[in-house]
C-alpha cells in the first residue's frame, strides 16, 4: 500500500510492515476491502449521499430528491440525511456527557474525602462557581459540592426549561439569537430525549427542523457537557500549561513495563501515574526484570493527561491518535491496555493474544468479544483499581518479553503541549491585547480552531490534516489544535518551536517573540466548548463584536465519528465558518446541502465549507478571514 494511504507518520509505516508480515487484520486493509470497483474510497452511492434509511420494517429505503423518490413513509432524501445526522449527534452528545458524569462523580468523591485526588486549582473553582452564580464562600470542598449539585440539577432540567449553565456562560448576542430560533436548550438529558424522539418514523421528517434540533442539542452539549467537564477536570488535575512532551512511537521501550491508558477519561491514567511515581512500584517492576514501570499516554485519554501533567521517566510520553492503535499494539512493547469509554477497537483482543498484553476495559461502556476480565472505574476505588492494573501489567512483563520480539528504533520527538485559555493569557502577559494587536496589525491574519479526528477516507492517517495545517500557518494563520487532530500535529512536529520556519513571516515573528510553536496544542475534542468560551472572551475584548464577525474559523480536516459531527454543528450554531472534510454523507440531499453551505449564514452566521483539496480549502478559509477583517475595518 502507498505510504500516503497509510499514514503521515514514518513510525506507522514501519509497524504496518510488521502487521502485514504477522498476517494480522488491520485498519488499512479493512478500509481498502470496503471499497468498490477497485476504489477504496467508493462505497454505495446512496449511503455516501446520505439518502438511505433502515429505521423501520418498510425499509431499507433509498431516496432520490431530483426525482422526488421518497422513502416508503414519504420522507425526502433531505429528511433522511439530516435525521441520520441528528442521530449521530445524539450519540456524540451522549458519549461526551457520559465522560462529564464520570468527572462530576470524581469531583463529588473528592468533596466527600473518598478519592486519591484533590482540588488543585482553587482559583479556577472559585472563578467557575462565580460565573455560574454559585455561592463561592467556604472551603474548596464546600464550593465544589455546591458546583456538583448545581450542574446535576441543570443536566436534569426538562427540555422546555432553559438551561442555567447556558444562560450563565454563553455570550448575550448568541443567547438572543438562539431564543429567537427556539434553539435555546434545556437540560442535556431532556435535549437528548427531544432529539431522539424526533427521529422516530413519522415524527419529524423536515430537514430544517431536524437541523435546528441538532443545533439545540449541540449548544446543550458544548456548555453542559464539554465546558463543565473540562473545567472540572482542570480543577482536579490542573489547568493545562505549556511544557514539553515526548511524542511518537519511540516512546515505547520494550525493557520497561508499559501501561497504556486509552480512550478519553483520564481518571485511572492519572491514578496510575501517581502510584507509578512511587519507588515501591518501580521496585516491583524491577523485581520481574524490567528497567522500571512507565505510563504511556495514548490517544485522547493520553491527550487529556499530557495537556495537564509534566513528563518524567515514569509518565514518559505520548504515542499518537486512534488510527495508529494497531501499530502501537503490534510494537510488542505493551503490557497493559486500559480501555475507557472511547477509541478502543473491536479487534484489540486479537492483538492482545498475538502480542501478549492484558486488555482490560475500565469503563462500563466498553466491551470486547472474548474479554471477561474488567475493572469498571469507581471514583472511590480509583487508587485500588489503579494498583490492580499496575500489578497486572507487571505480572504480564515476563511473558511478553519471553514470547514477543519487540519492534524498536522508532522515532521520537518533543512537542510543546498544554495551551489553554489561561496559559495563552499568561504567555501574553495576562492580557489578550498582544494577540489582538497582532491580529489588528495583520501580523497574524486570523485564528483557526483545528478540531479534528483522523480518518482513512481519501488519504492515510493525518495526511490531509497536516497538509491543511501547513497551508494555514504558511498564510500567517495561527492554529489551535484539538482532538485526535491535535495528536496528528504533535507527532508531525507542528507543535514544536522549530515549526515556526514553516509559518509565514508574520506568524513566525510572533512565534519567535513568544517562544511558541505556530500550532498551539489546545486539548481534546472535548475542549471544543472551551474554545467557544475563548472566542466569546475575544469577541468581548474587541468591544462585544458578534463571534460571527471575528477573523476566525473552525476546521475539521479529517472528521470521523459522531462526537465530531456534533462539534461541527455547534460551530455552526456559534456562527463560525466551518471547514469539514471528508465530504459528509449529505451530498444527495441538495436542499440540506444548500442549508448548510449557504442559507445557514443568514440564520446563525455560520456555514459549512466542504473541500477535499487542502490548498483550495485553506484559500476558502483565508478569504473568509480577510472578509471578516474588512468588516471589522482591520
Ligand atoms: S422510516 Fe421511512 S424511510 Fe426509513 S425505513 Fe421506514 S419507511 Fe423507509
Ligand atoms: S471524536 Fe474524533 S477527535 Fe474526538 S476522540 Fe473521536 S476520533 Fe478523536
Amino acid at each position: 500500500m502507498e505510504k500516503d494511504r497509510i499514514s503521515h507518520h514514518e513510525s506507522v509505516h514501519k509497524l504496518y510492515e510488521r502487521i502485514k508480515k504477522d498476517g494480522m487484520t488491520n485498519i488499512w486493509d479493512r478500509y481498502e476491502a470496503q471499497g468498490m470497483g477497485g476504489n477504496p474510497d467508493q462505497r454505495c452511492p446512496f449511503c455516501m449521499g446520505g439518502v438511505r434509511c433502515d429505521l423501520c420494517s418498510n425499509g431499507p429505503c433509498r431516496a432520490d430528491v431530483e426525482k422526488d423518490k421518497r422513502g416508503v413513509c414519504g420522507i425526502t432524501g433531505d429528511g433522511m440525511a439530516m435525521r441520520m445526522m441528528l442521530l449521530r449527534n445524539v450519540m456524540g452528545a451522549s458519549t461526551y456527557h457520559y465522560h462529564t458524569e464520570q468527572t462530576m462523580k470524581t469531583l463529588l468523591s473528592i468533596t466527600k474525602g473518598n478519592s486519591p485526588f484533590e482540588i488543585t486549582e482553587t482559583d479556577k473553582l472559585k472563578d467557575f462557581a462565580g460565573r455560574l452564580g454559585i455561592e463561592a464562600s467556604g472551603t474548596d470542598k464546600e464550593i465544589a459540592a455546591r458546583l456538583c449539585s448545581y450542574v446535576a440539577a441543570d443536566f436534569n432540567r426538562s427540555y422546555d426549561e432553559p438551561s442555567k449553565i447556558v444562560e450563565a456562560l454563553a455570550p448575550a448576542e448568541r443567547k438572543d439569537l438562539w431564543r429567537k430560533l427556539n434553539i435555546f436548550p434545556g437540560g442535556i438529558y431532556g435535549e437528548m430525549m427531544l432529539a431522539t424522539s424526533s427521529c422516530l418514523t413519522n415524527v419529524d421528517g423536515y430537514y430544517v427542523s431536524l437541523a435546528l434540533k441538532a443545533m439545540r442539542l449541540s449548544i446543550a452539549m458544548a456548555y453542559q457537557s464539554q465546558i463543565v467537564n473540562e473545567y472540572c477536570q482542570d480543577i482536579i488535575y490542573g489547568i493545562p500549561r505549556p511544557h514539553k512532551m515526548r511524542v511518537d512511537l519511540g516512546v515505547l521501550d520494550p525493557d520497561y513495563v508499559n501501561v497504556l491508558p486509552n480512550g478519553h477519561e483520564p481518571f485511572l491514567g492519572f491514578a496510575m501515574v501517581k502510584l507509578a511515581r512511587k519507588p515501591e512500584w518501580q521496585e516491583k517492576a524491577k523485581a520481574v526484570g524490567a528497567r522500571g514501570l512507565r505510563i504511556i499516554a495514548n490517544i485522547e485519554t493520553g491527550q487529556e493527561m499530557i495537556q495537564r501533567w509534566e513528563m518524567d521517566d515514569v509518565f514518559y510520553g505520548f504515542t499518537g491518535n486512534w488510527i495508529m492503535q494497531e501499530a502501537i499494539l503490534a510494537s510488542g512493547c505493551v503490557d497493559l491496555f486500559a480501555a475507557d469509554m472511547n477509541c478502543s477497537m473491536p479487534v484489540d483482543p486479537m492483538y492482545a493474544e498475538k502480542y501478549k498484553f492484558k486488555l482490560i476495559p475500565v469503563s462500563q461502556l466498553v466491551a470486547f468479544e472474548g474479554v471477561s476480565e474488567r475493572i469498571d472505574y469507581l471514583p472511590e476505588e480509583a487508587e485500588k483499581q489503579a494498583a490492580k492494573l499496575l500489578q497486572m501489567a507487571i505480572d504480564n512483563f515476563k511473558e511478553r518479553k519471553g514470547s514477543v520480539k519487540p519492534f524498536t528504533g522508532l522515532p521520537m520527538k518533543e512537542a510543546v503541549v498544554g495551551f489553554s485559555t489561561e496559559s495563552i493569557l499568561a504567555a501574553l502577559g495576562n492580557s489578550l491585547d498582544p494577540l489582538l494587536d497582532a491580529i489588528k496589525k495583520g501580523t497574524i491574519r486570523g485564528v483557526v480552531g483545528l478540531v479534528s479526528c483522523t480518518s482513512l477516507r481519501d488519504n492515510g492517517q493525518d495526511v490531509h490534516s497536516v497538509m491543511v495545517a501547513k497551508e494555514l500557518i504558511k498564510r500567517d494563520i495561527l492554529v489551535l489544535s484539538l482532538g485526535c487532530g491535535n495528536g496528528a500535529m504533535q507527532v508531525a512536529g507542528l507543535c514544536s518551536p522549530e515549526a515556526k520556519d514553516l509559518a509565514g513571516p508574520g506568524l513566525k515573528s510572533i512565534c519567535e517573540a513568544l517562544g511558541v510553536p505556530p500550532v498551539l496544542s489546545y486539548g481534546t475534542c472535548t475542549d471544543t466548548g472551551r474554545l467557544g468560551d475563548l472566542l466569546a472572551a475575544v469577541a468581548h475584548a474587541l468591544g462585544d463584536v458578534p463571534i460571527t464577525d471575528l477573523p476566525v474559523a473552525a476546521a475539521a480536516p479529517e472528521y470521523m465519528e459522531q462526537k465530531a459531527t456534533i462539534d461541527a454543528i455547534f460551530a455552526l450554531a456559534l456562527g463560525l465558518y466551518t471547514y469539514v472534510n471528508p465530504v459528509p454523507p449529505v451530498t444527495k440531499a441538495p436542499n440540506l446541502v444548500k442549508l448548510l453551505i449557504e442559507d445557514c449564514k443568514g440564520v446563525t452566521g455560520g456555514n459549512l465549507n466542504v473541500e477535499t483539496d487542502a490548498v483550495k480549502a485553506v484559500e476558502g478559509i483565508l478569504s473568509h478571514i480577510e472578509a471578516k477583517r474588512k468588516k471589522l475595518g482591520i
